[in-house]
């Protein structure tokens, strides 16, 4: 294994700005994570920054580190050096890659955490030899990123793709993003639980788990918890399941029919219940999609590298903007740059961004 390529490129830190958690991890060449820091996440830009910088130095301490990369649960602006919105983290228009270079004197580049995520599944684990991939990353929300032959597709402001606000049911279930009906309302482990109590409020009787957890209470129920009812035998959670794959599938075939993808990574806490939903959602897709008899479809499988995979691929990216010549640095990647996301260039639509959820076990799911 030490003659994988890349173990002689520089070491860079991967950091996965999480809501609740920065996790800081030095990554060498060949996508192994070799050192790791954790602290939870402070709520004010001034502490955030100390924290960031403060993972940073006490990896650099034990490691020669060449760049850093910032795994970001938000909007981040397509030069990526600023975020311009984050609903769980205190930054917005900020220029945070220019302030900890400054700090660190290392080059920083910023990513939206689920492109992060592909990038890393496309260079060393799910999506490896992907041409057009799609990775969704299922937790409380859909986080989602688009690779384009080859390449990261960030749209013309950085803010692409949001799909799990693509509107599936008019007039459907409210979303935090402030519309109706996104399809993370009906296929994210929220949408387990959502599912889960409608279904019980018409027919509590029929459940044999569930009904009893709800009863004893109402607030405890998650979709991990679902999950489990099903997997035990529970049918109104079974059923709860089988939804959650259709809409899976339904959406899925949405991007299908714009993309036309060859692999589709499922990502996210959710991932980890693949075998009781993965099968159904490639029916459903093949169902959905135009033309599936005429077509070769996706292939469409678990993630690989996990809740590992932003840091994985934030360093990775970080790597590539250290050698213009590398795969990764094919688009201009703004070092540290002095542009920050403009108040005027932040309009980004409906704003909120699904948090990517930890992902669990990712060879649950068989391959097509
Ligand atoms: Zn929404």
């Amino acid at each position: 294994m030490t003659t994988r390529i890349g173990r002689e490129a520089p070491l860079t830190v991967g950091i996965d700005v999480g809501g609740t958690n920065i996790r800081a991890s030095v990554v060498d060449g060949a996508g192994e994570v070799l050192d790791t820091v954790q602290a939870p996440t402070p709520h004010s830009e001034q502490a955030l920054e100390d924290g960031l910088d403060r993972a940073v130095r006490e990896l650099r301490a034990r490691h020669t580190i060449g760049a850093v990369g910032l795994a970001v649960a938000g909007f981040v602006d397509e030069t990526r050096s600023a975020v311009r919105f984050a609903p769980h983290l205190p930054w917005e228009d900020s220029a945070v890659a220019d302030r900890l270079t400054g700090r660190l004197g290392l080059p920083v580049i910023l990513e939206h955490d689920a492109n992060a995520a592909m990038w890393a599944e496309y260079r060393f684990g799910a999506a490896a030899g992907a041409h057009n991939g799609v990775l969704v990353a299922i937790g409380t929300g859909i986080g989602a990123a688009l690779l384009v032959e080859g390449r990261l597709y960030r749209g013309s402001y950085g803010v692409a793709p949001e799909l799990g606000h693509l509107q599936v049911v008019p007039h459907g279930r409210a979303c935090p993003c402030g519309k109706r009906g996104c399809w993370e309302r009906y296929c994210s482990g929220t949408a387990l639980v959502d599912t889960a109590i409608e279904m019980l409020a018409t027919d509590p009787m029929r459940s044999t788990i569930l009904a009893r957890e709800v009863f004893r209470d109402p607030g405890s129920l998650t979709g991990r918890r679902v999950a489990g009812a099903a997997q035990d035998g529970d049918p109104v959670a079974a059923e709860v399941m089988a939804d959650f794959a259709r809409w899976l599938g339904l959406g899925l075939a949405f991007v299908g029919d714009i993309f036309d993808p060859d692999l589709i990574v499922i990502a996210g806490g959710v991932s980890s219940s693949a075998p009781l939903f993965l099968d159904d959602a490639r029916e459903h897709y093949a169902g959905a999609i135009t033309g599936a008899r005429h077509r070769p479809l996706a292939r469409i499988r678990t993630t690989q590298l996990g809740e590992a995979a932003g840091m994985i691929g934030a360093a990775e990216l970080a790597r590539a903007a250290l050698q213009p010549g590398a795969k990764g640095a094919r688009r201009d990647y703004a070092v540290g740059s002095a542009k920050s996301g403009g108040k005027g260039a932040a309009e980004s639509g409906d704003g909120k961004r699904a948090r990517r959820g930890s992902a669990a076990d990712g060879r649950a799911g068989a391959r097509r």
